[in-house]
C-alpha cells in the first residue's frame, strides 16, 4: 500500500526520483545512490549526532560499493545546529571546492541547509532521513532564516531519499512527536485551502490536495502507538510526511501543507520563541499548538452564518491601503518583521469594492463551503487529545508563550504571509476580533484551558518542551 502510494506520488514529483522507506532501508543507500547519480563521488553531510547514528554507516556502505568518498562534512553536535543562512554559505563554499554529490544525513535542519547549499552549487543531492520529525525532506524549498526572517528559499527537493525506520524509531521521542504535530496540521491547512478555493483566491489542485489529504486520517490515527515506539505507526507517520513533501513538490508551493497554523508557528519562530538556551522548540511543536488554536477559531467561524453579512457596512468600514499598512506596522516591533509583514499584507490587500464582491461570492458559497470545511476539520478538543497522546504540547503555557502574546497572534499572524487563510476570512467578514474575544473569555476554549492548566502546573510545564531539536 505504502509503496504504491509513493510510486504514484513520484510520478507527480518534479525533482525526487527515488524514495525508499522501510526497516533496514539504510542497506539500500549505495544502490539508490548509484541509480540516482551513477559513479559520482559523494560527501556525507551530517552533524555530530546524526553522523554517529547513521552517517558513519552511510559512509561505510558507499565506500564499500566503490564510490569515491570525500572527507565527511560534520557540523558540531553542540550547540544545536540552526537553519540560518550563514550555515548554508559555509557549506556551499566548502562544496564548491569539491566535486561530489552531497548526501545529507539528518533531519530538518541538516536537510534544509544541504538542500539550499547544493542548489547554490547547481548540484543535485541525496537525503538520508534520520527522524520522522517534519515534512520538509521531499519538499520544494528550504526553510532558512535569512536577514532576520524565516523564509522558504527556493531550491529543488532531493533527487533520492532513504528513510530507515529502524533509525527513525530510535530518534528522540520529541522528534517523532514533532513530526506527528506537523502532519496533524494538515487538517487545518486543508480547511484553509477549501476557503481560498471557494473564494476564488487559490483554486484547489486535485493532485497536490490528494497527496496530502487522502490518507491523512489513517496516518494520524494512532498517536499513542507512535509514542510507544510502535514500528507500524512510525512507518505510517514517515510515509505521511514524505507524501506531504511530495505534495508540495508537485504543486511547487507549500499551500498543500501549510495554512494559518504555520503562520502562527512562523511568527513565533521569527520572534525567537523557544530559541535561546538549550535545544530550540521544534517546528512541529509550534505547529501543533497552532493547529488546536486554528481549529478552535474555525469552530466559532462555522457557528456564524457568513451567507448573511451586512456587506454594505463591511464595505464602508474597510481600511484603505494606507490604514492597513499603519495597522500592520503598529502590530510589529522588529524592523525586519515589520517590513516583511507590510509587504505580505499589502500583496493580498484588496479594495473595498473588491471586498464587497468577494463577500457576495461568499454569500453564494457559504452553505457548501461550511459543509466541506466541517467534514475536513476535527474538533479542537479532539486534536488537543491526539497531540497529547503523541507526547506533544497542546497549549501556549507548555511552549513558554504568554497568554496575551498567544491571543495577539490571532491578528498578527495574518499579516506575515500573503497566503489566504481562515484568518483573512474572519478579518474580512469583520468577526476576527469577536471570535478571539470569545476564545479567551472565561468560558471560551482558551479561557477554560487557562483555568484548568494554569497555576502551579502551568508554571511547572512552561518551556518543558524546549528540548526537541529539529525544525
Ligand atoms: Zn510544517
Amino acid at each position: 500500500m505504502g509503496e504504491q502510494l509513493i510510486e504514484a506520488a513520484l510520478r507527480e514529483a518534479t525533482d525526487t526520483r527515488r524514495v525508499n522507506i522501510g526497516v533496514g532501508a539504510l542497506a539500500s543507500v549505495a544502490g539508490v545512490f548509484l541509480e540516482s547519480f551513477g559513479d559520482s563521488s559523494a560527501v556525507v553531510v551530517a552533524d555530530g549526532t546524526t553522523f554517529e547514528v547513521a552517517g558513519k554507516g552511510v559512509q561505510r556502505r558507499l565506500e564499500g560499493a566503490g564510490h569515491t568518498m570525500l572527507e565527511p562534512y560534520v557540523f558540531p553536535a553542540e550547540p544545536p545546529l540552526y537553519a540560518e543562512y550563514s550555515n548554508v554559505e559555509t557549506l556551499r563554499d566548502s562544496l564548491r571546492e569539491r566535486d561530489a554529490i552531497p548526501v545529507a544525513v539528518g533531519s530538518g535542519t541538516i536537510n534544509d541547509i544541504v538542500k539550499r547549499a547544493a542548489h547554490e552549487c547547481e548540484r543535485p543531492y541525496m537525503c538520508v532521513a534520520t527522524a520522522a520529525s517534519m515534512d520538509g525532506y521531499t519538499a520544494f524549498g528550504a526553510s532558512i532564516e535569512k536577514d532576520g526572517l524565516k523564509q522558504t528559499l527556493s531550491c529543488p527537493a532531493p533527487r533520492a531519499v532513504v528513510a530507515d525506520l529502524q533509525v527513525s524509531r530510535h530518534a528522540p521521542e520529541d522528534m517523532t512527536a514533532s513530526g506527528y504535530a506537523d502532519l496533524l496540521g494538515k487538517v487545518t491547512s486543508g480547511a484553509d485551502w477549501l476557503v481560498a478555493d471557494a473564494l476564488e483566491v487559490e483554486e484547489i489542485d486535485p493532485v497536490g490536495w490528494s497527496l496530502v489529504q487522502d490518507h491523512l486520517r489513517g496516518w494520524t490515527d494512532s498517536p499513542a502507538g507512535l509514542r510507544a515506539g510502535d514500528q507500524e505507526s512510525t512507518g505510517r507517520l514517515m510515509e505521511g510526511l514524505i507524501l506531504s513533501g511530495l505534495g508540495m513538490q508537485s504543486y511547487q508551493s507549500s499551500r498543500t501543507a501549510s495554512g494559518a497554523e504555520h503562520q502562527f508557528s512562523h511568527l513565533w519562530e521569527m520572534e525567537g520563541l523557544g530559541h535561546g538556551e538549550g535545544t530550540p522548540l521544534s517546528h512541529g511543536f509550534k505547529v501543533g499548538v497552532a493547529t488546536v488554536a486554528i481549529a478552535a477559531l474555525y469552530e466559532l467561524v462555522l457557528e456564524r452564518d457568513l451567507g448573511d453579512l451586512d456587506i454594505e457596512t463591511l464595505h464602508d468600514s474597510w481600511p484603505t491601503r494606507e490604514a492597513m499598512e499603519r495597522s500592520v506596522r503598529a502590530q510589529h516591533t522588529s524592523p525586519d518583521l515589520e517590513r516583511g509583514a507590510v509587504e505580505q499584507t499589502l500583496a493580498k490587500y484588496i479594495s473595498a469594492g473588491d471586498l464587497a464582491q468577494r463577500l457576495e461570492l461568499l454569500r453564494e458559497a457559504w452553505p457548501g463551503l461550511r459543509k466541506k470545511v466541517r467534514v475536513q476539520l476535527m474538533p479542537a478538543e479532539k486534536l488537543r487529545e491526539m497531540l497529547q497522546a503523541a507526547g506533544c504540547p497542546t497549549g501556549p503555557v507548555e511552549i513558554g508563550l504568554r497568554l496575551e502574546d498567544f491571543e495577539a497572534t490571532y491578528s498578527r499572524a495574518r499579516t506575515i504571509r500573503k497566503r489566504y487563510t481562515v484568518l483573512d476570512l474572519a478579518f474580512e467578514t469583520g468577526i476576527l476580533e469577536q471570535c478571539v474575544d470569545e476564545l479567551f473569555a472565561p468560558d471560551g476554549f482558551w479561557g477554560r484551558a487557562a483555568a484548568s492548566h494554569a497555576g502551579v502546573d502551568g508554571t511547572q510545564v512552561a518551556g518543558s518542551f524546549r528540548r526537541s531539536g529539529e525544525a
